[in-house]
This record gives C-alpha cells, structure tokens and sequence, in this order.
C-alpha cells in the first residue's frame, strides 16, 4: 500500500526542515540530474523501531514529496548477528508503515563481488594494504585523539604482495582475525576513521544469502557509500553517528571515481522512558523479560502494531518532531497525543468493564432483556448504531462507585442518581458487604422507566453518567494494561535492567458488550469512559484478549480520578 492510500484526514503538511532545504535548494541547482533517490537501509539484526520509523517516514517521505524513489536495502555485512527471520520482519513493518519500494529491494550482500573487485581496484592503486596485526594491535597503533597513530609495518607491502594476500584471504587460507584488509589513508589524521580503517575482515561464518560463498566480509564504512553509489543514491540520509564517518563515506567513492551521493546526517529519535536500541532490545527478548519482539511493550513497530498503534498516528508524530543536528529526547506522551487524536477520530466505541463490580437493579423485572440502541461512533453517523443487552444484573466500574464519596465525586454512591449510558438512570439504595473483609460485593439500585434512553421526561438532571454491561450477556475479556518498560526517563542506559517497572503489564479480568465477539484481532475500539483498546492475537472466542493502547487522557495514572471527575 502507497501512504496515498491512507486515509487523508489523518495527515495534515509536513514543516519544512534542512534536508528537505538541502533537496530543494539541489533540485534548484540541477544537482544530480534534478533526481531524488533516498533509501532506508536497516541492518538485519533485530526488529525495527520508533526510531527507524523517523528514518523510514523521513527517507520515503522525501522521495515521495519530490517524485523520486526510495529504495529498502539491507545492510548486511555481519553475518553471525543477521537473519532471515529479522529481514522479514523488516519488510512486514515497512510495508505497514505504508510505504512502497516497488522493484527496489536490495542487498549490501548482493554487491560482495563488485565491493571485492573495487577494493583489488584500490590495492592495485597503491591505497589499500594487507595487514596482520591482530585487532588489539590496529587498536594500540590508532593512538589517541591528542596523538598521532603508528603507521603498521604491513603498510608498505608492495602491490603484488597485497594482491597475492588478498587473493588467499578469500580462499580461506586463513583463520578469522589473522588479517585485514586496510586503507591507506592517514595515521595522522584528526579523524581517527581516516587513521587506515580496515575495509575487510576474515570471518568463517555463514551468511543469511551467500551461504558459504564468503570467508572475507567488507566493513559497515566501506560498504554502505559504495552501496549507496552502486544504487544511484543521490541523498545517503543517516544519524548525527555517522558524522565523522563523512570524510571517510567520501574518500572511497573519490578514490573509487564513482557516483557520489551525498551524506546528511539528522538527529536519532529518543524516546521517554523508552529503551531504542536493537542490542538491548534483543537482551529483553532473551532474557524473556517481554514475550518476544512484538510484546506490545515493546518500542518495536510489530510490538506497537500489535499494542494497537496506527501507522497514521506513528506517520504524524514522525512528520511532526522534524529534523535537526542535535539529539535530544522527545517525550512518549506526544506520541500518544497522535495517537489519541487517530484513534479518537476512527475507533469504534464500545462498553468494557475493566475491573467489574456488580450492580442489581431491584426494581427492573426478572429474567427480561431490553436492547437499547448505542452510537458507535459520536462524530461519524455513517458507522451507524448498534443494539447493547440491559437486564437485571449488570457490571459496572469499582471505581464507579464510593461508598464514601469524597467532595467532587459525582459518580455513582449510596442516594445518588446517575445516568447509565444510553440506558436508564438509576439510584443507589444499599450495598451488600463481604461479612468478614467488608468489600462491597454488591451495589442495589432502583432505575426510572421514564428515563429509557438515558434522558428524564421531567428535565432533572445528573451530575455523572458511567458506562455498564449486561452481567448475563456480556463476554469475560483479559484486559492487559500496559505502561512504559522503563521507570528512568533515559530508558536507563547501560542500567537499563535495573530501571525496569514492574508494572509495565497488569492483567485485568473484565467484561465487554457482546458486539465484539466476532471481531477479528486487530480491531481497535475505544472503549467508552476507558481507553483505546485493541484485540490481541492471543485472543479466541472463548478467551477474548485486548491490549490497552493508550488510556483516553494522559493524566489517567497519574492524578487521582476522585479529583476529577469524568462524563
Ligand atoms: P540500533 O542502535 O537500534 O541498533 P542502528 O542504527 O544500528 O540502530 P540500523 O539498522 O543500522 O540500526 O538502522 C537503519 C537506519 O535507521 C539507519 O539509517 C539509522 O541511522 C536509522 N536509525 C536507527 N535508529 C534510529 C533512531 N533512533 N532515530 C532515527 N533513525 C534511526
Ligand atoms: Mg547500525
């Protein structure tokens, strides 16, 4: 699905920002043929993330916004960390963001041989070299950022020595680690990535495409630019990170005298409270401390899609942040502002009880059902009406109903009259206690006929009006409620496991209207006075499983809901 599919009501103008200037200020000069070509190039490690979201919407977006194209590339250098698994996912989640590379699916490992060729190209030109110092040593030769490095005693091996060499590197003549290929930059340098990085490492380790085609795999830095050039790349967009990779990103496409895409660096997302790294995020998964990477507590995009998150809203909060050259942390509850205001405008609304408490109506007659007649969605009388089951015995919210009721407490309590939605309103006479605890079991009220509908005839009016199901009709539900994995707003950080919240999943046994019972899993729903919730996939007919997207204020958790009062 192209994002002009989606529905245009969510989407609103994206701002400018400075790569978009960049572009526009390139399309105006005729640099690179008046073309835009972006790419999102993930590292097939893991799952994605809010952050790769920004880097997707901001990639595709910009190829979208000027005609251009974006391609989907997988970086994949690494074989021992990637895996088909990881590509798949990747591929899911874009495709549900919404975007589209049509023919353009690629592959770092696709360009092995011509990345091969090129660097005998570079040895052959006197700039790359063969070296046998072991990782430790190319380490201690480095030197530091107030010293110059030591140039290797290999740099100066002479041409056919290093064609040789190379040539048995990859016949696996020898073991991982014994040598590397090596650019002969500058060991003086200020920029420690020009001090020779290594462009080739010897690694027996098989691949998720090549198999065991390869015992010699390029770096990251020698790979991506030389990626980028092979695909016609004509903005390589990236995080701040790569920064002072720049000169080096540069130096191989000029020495190589091939296109030359130019890279731009933009900030990462961090998030609140939120943990966005892929190596820690796999920590959580194998430690199971989350279910898997779709847990729905998970910053993951499969985690969000199955929490109930849009890709709409997730497109908004990305067009929104923008863009700049210096990282910071956005805060998660603007995230669930975009996604309130999607799923405010969209969701169904239902009636669920989340922690039920049971009220009898005493004076409404046995053994009947009335159907009363609900909206399902305020603002869009297209999605039309449906009918709720009201009967004798029903559920509503625990903490709809004080025994003591503080000041400002309008809801339901002993002598109050309140209106139960699109039903009756009602008064309660007593309640029934456990004898030895003293919880209330049971709330007894008296309804008024005349009010069926939810208004009184007479004009009097209620201060409250709460939501409510059907004991005898309505369907047993786990509503699972989650809040942020995190307590320390950082996420944590290298303490990360120490900052875990112990509440991020709490279990509720509730109760929902009986209208839901064939929904399929995914089907958000606001659940009225509640919340935005959404069906799991755990979730059959005999067990119905929702996940609470998002609570309907983000003042939910943390003020004390006698203070304010709601309906
Ligand atoms: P992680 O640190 O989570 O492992 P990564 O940068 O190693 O992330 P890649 O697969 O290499 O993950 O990322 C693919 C693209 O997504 C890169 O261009 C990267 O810059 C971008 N990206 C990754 N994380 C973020 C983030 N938090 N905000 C914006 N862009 C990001
Ligand atoms: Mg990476």
């Amino acid at each position: 699905m192209s994002i002009d599919a989606a529905p245009e009501s969510a989407e609103t103008p994206k701002p400018s920002n400075f790569i978009r200037d960049i572009i526009l200020q390139d399309l105006q000069n005729g640099k690179h043929g008046g073309r835009v070509h972006t790419r999102f190039p993930p590292e097939p490690n893991g799952y994605l993330h809010i952050g790769h979201a920004k880097s997707i919407c901001l990639n595709f977006g910009l190829a979208q916004e000027f005609g251009g194209k974006c391609n989907l590339r997988f970086d994949d250098t690494n074989p021992s960390k990637e895996e088909t698994e990881y590509v798949d996912s990747i591929i899911e989640d874009v495709r549900w963001l919404g975007f589209d590379w049509e023919d353009r699916l690629f592959y770092a490992s696709d360009y092995f041989e011509q990345l091969h060729d090129w660097a005998v190209q570079l040895i052959r030109a006197g700039k790359a070299f063969v070296c046998d110092l072991t990782a430790e040593q190319v380490r201690e030769y480095r030197g530091t950022p107030n010293e110059p490095g030591k140039e290797s005693p290999y740099r100066n091996r002479s041409v056919e020595e290093n064609l040789d060499l190379f040539a048995r590197m990859r016949a696996g003549e020898f073991p991982d680690g014994s040598r590397t290929l090596r650019t002969k930059i500058d060991m003086a340098s200020p920029n420690f990535n020009l001090r020779d990085p290594v462009m080739y490492r010897i690694l027996h380790a098989e691949h998720h495409r090549t198999g065991n085609q390869w015992c010699i795999y390029p770096m990251y830095d020698y790979t991506h630019g030389e990626s980028d050039s092979i695909e016609g790349i004509t903005h390589s967009i990236c995080t701040l990170e790569f920064e002072d990779h720049r000169p080096l990103y540069d130096w191989y496409v000029e020495n190589l005298g091939i296109h030359h895409p130019q890279q731009i660096e933009f900030d990462r997302l961090n998030l609140t409270n939120t943990m966005l790294s892929k190596r820690k995020l796999l920590m959580l998964v194998q430690k199971g401390i989350v279910s898997g990477w779709n847990d729905p507590r998970m910053p993951t995009l499969s985690g969000m899609r199955r929490r109930g998150y849009s890709p709409e809203a997730i497109r908004q909060f990305c067009a929104n942040i923008g863009v700049s050259k210096t990282n910071g942390i956005i805060e998660f509850s603007l995230l669930e502002y975009y996604l309130r205001e999607d799923l405010n405008a969209r969701a169904a609304r239902v009636m669920a009880v989340v922690d039920p408490i049971k009220v009898i109506i005493d004076n409404y007659p046995e053994g009947e059902t009335e159907q009363l007649e609900a909206v399902n969605h305020p603002d869009h009388p297209e999605m039309g009406n449906r009918l709720v089951p009201f009967s004798k015995t029903l559920y509503i919210e625990r903490d709809d109903f004080r025994e003591d009721p503080p000041k400002q407490y309008y809801r339901l309590s002993p002598g109050r009259e309140v209106r139960l939605r699109y039903a009756y309103f009602i008064t309660c006479q007593r309640v029934v206690k456990d004898p030895v605890t003293g919880e209330v079991l049971e709330i007894h009220c008296t309804y008024d006929p005349a009010t069926r509908g939810g208004n009184a005839p007479d004009g009097r009016k209620v201060k409250s009006t709460i939501h409510w199901v059907s004991a005898e009709h309505a369907l047993d539900m786990e509503a699972r409620i989650y809040e942020n994995l995190f307590l320390a707003e950082g996420g944590g950080d290298d303490d990360f496991l120490a900052s875990l919240n112990p509440n991020s999943l709490v279990k509720m046994a509730g109760k929902i209207e009986p209208s839901v019972r064939t929904a399929p899993a995914g089907t958000r729903y606001q659940f009225e006075r509640v919340g935005y919730f959404c069906i799991d996939p755990d979730s059959s007919p005999a067990g119905l499983v929702f996940n609470r997207t998002v609570a309907l204020r983000d003042t939910w958790a943390k003020i004390d809901k006698a203070q304010k009062p709601k309906g």
